[in-house]
């Protein structure tokens, strides 16, 4: 870590990420000589390339305007580079090196054979017009192209990146590579290789994991009042299945505020939330505008202010402070499983897991996204498209698996499960066995 620290001085995210999964690796590292030996950690925080590009496009004024795009292409040990871009004003090298980082160890997880990735920009989708959304898309393209492939690297969506993005991404990569394998990103429409349910899958898998760890714990989801925050693709994915499954969604947040929903969220309101995502408005407020009675807005608060049994973070890194860990276990909430990746902030993770609130990580209980873009890739490359229950179902079974691999890994001497902990470890163990087996490269 020290090491790293003088070197990347200031990549922040990139640096927490690290520490938690050397923290949580370090008693089976030091068990294993030849990882050691092979210096596995030296080579496993490194990402194996970078590519950075200058995107160029023209905004609706007829302006010139210029981003930079990036492509962590992160590890390739366990298989073909895979991960999602995010269009974000805050994105930095830093912020996609933590998300490829992390990407490596979730898709690990996933039992798949997909090594880690990420990339994205610091374009800023908030008040485009749709065709400035494609004009972007079509120039970042322009460079991506050239460092993905349907077996070399595969991108698919993230915060800012939804179907639309990926529609105007791959209009342009088949125009520039001339070559039609749909496989080559995923997150696609369900008409042209998209995999039904992929749109809810971080949300559904997110609940299926929910799910298993209340059980584990003799508990029951059912009535429970759920806070999720943000209300992007993963909160809406969440808010369906939390509520089909006789929770309450009582809280959805955005960067404005917080809409609380006593009653629980109506299926309108779900609906709504893809009219808000679409808009590019990135305003919460505007679900209380259309249901004012049901509805209340609260500017500059947090979803973590209402009170809840279980708190879904489903909107950005480090969005749960200590402070807000303290309030939600104050008003009663019992659990929190990071739906975002590293959702939680280091101090909120320890005041979760030494004040007896049930917790599990991001790279777990989100990793059913990435699970049904490898489902999709399978569809693509079969040429084959599956029934909503036949992905529902390999979905519910890899999140049993990713949670029964916590169990394995983080089950501590009294008895108690350390999520992060057996996710970590989980993630690593598989990672690190393929880079040995594979020689020092
Ligand atoms: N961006 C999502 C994630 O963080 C999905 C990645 C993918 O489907 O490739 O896992």
């Amino acid at each position: 870590m020290a090491r790293l620290q003088a070197k990347y001085p200031g990549e922040k995210e990139y640096l927490q990420a690290v520490q938690e999964v050397l923290e949580s690796v370090e008693d089976v590292y030091n068990q294993h000589p030849e990882f050691e030996q092979a210096k596995i950690v030296e080579r496993m925080v490194e990402p194996d390339r970078i590519f950075t590009f200058r995107v160029t496009w023209v905004d609706d004024n007829g302006e010139v305007q210029t981003n930079t795009g990036y492509r962590v292409q992160f590890n390739s040990a366990i298989g073909p580079y895979k991960g999602g871009l995010r269009f974000h004003r805050a994105v930095t090298p830093s912020m996609l090196k933590f998300l490829g980082f992390e990407q490596t160890f979730k898709n690990a997880l996933t039992t798949l054979p997909m090594g880690g990735a990420k990339g994205g920009s610091d374009f800023d989708p908030v008040g485009k017009s749709n065709d400035e959304i494609m004009r972007f898309c079509q120039a970042f393209m322009m460079e991506l192209w050239q460092c993905i492939g349907p077996d070399q690297d595969i991108p698919a969506g993230d915060v800012g990146v939804g179907g639309r993005e990926i529609g105007y991404l791959y209009g342009m990569y088949k125009k520039l590579a001339r070559e039609y394998n749909t496989g080559v990103l995923t997150g696609k429409g369900s008409t042209w290789g998209g995999s039904i349910l992929r749109p809810e899958a971080t949300g559904f898998g997110a609940l299926y994991f929910t799910q298993n760890l209340l059980h584990k714990a003799g508990k029951d989801i059912k009535g429970c009042r759920v806070a999720v925050s943000g209300f992007g693709n993963v909160a809406w994915g969440a808010c369906i299945k939390a509520t089909e499954l006789g929770a309450k969604v009582v809280a959805i947040s955005g960067p404005d505020g917080v809409c609380e929903i006593p009653d629980g969220i109506t299926k309108e309101m779900i609906d709504y939330m893809l009219v808000m995502r679409a808009s590019n408005r990135n305003r919460v407020e505007d679900m209380a505008d259309k249901f004012p009675g049901a509805c209340k807005f609260t500017a500059g608060k947090k979803a973590w202010s209402v009170k809840c049994d279980i708190a879904l973070p489903c909107a950005f890194q480090n969005e749960l402070s200590e402070d807000d860990a303290r309030e939600l276990k104050a008003n009663g909430c019992w659990c929190c499983c990071e739906v975002s990746n590293m959702g939680c902030q280091p101090g909120a993770i320890h005041f979760f897991q030494h004040n007896g609130v049930l917790f599990a990580p991001g790279k777990a209980v989100n990793a059913g996204g990435v699970a049904t873009s490898g489902l999709e890739m399978t569809q693509n490359a079969s040429h084959i498209s599956w029934s909503g229950k036949e992905v529902d179902d390999k979905l519910h079974f890899i999140m049993d698996s990713i949670h029964e691999q916590c169990v394995k890994y983080g089950t501590q001497p009294d008895g108690t499960i350390d999520y992060v902990k057996g996710a970590n470890i989980a993630g690593f163990m598989k990672v690190a066995t393929a880079m040995l087996e594979q020689g020092t490269i």
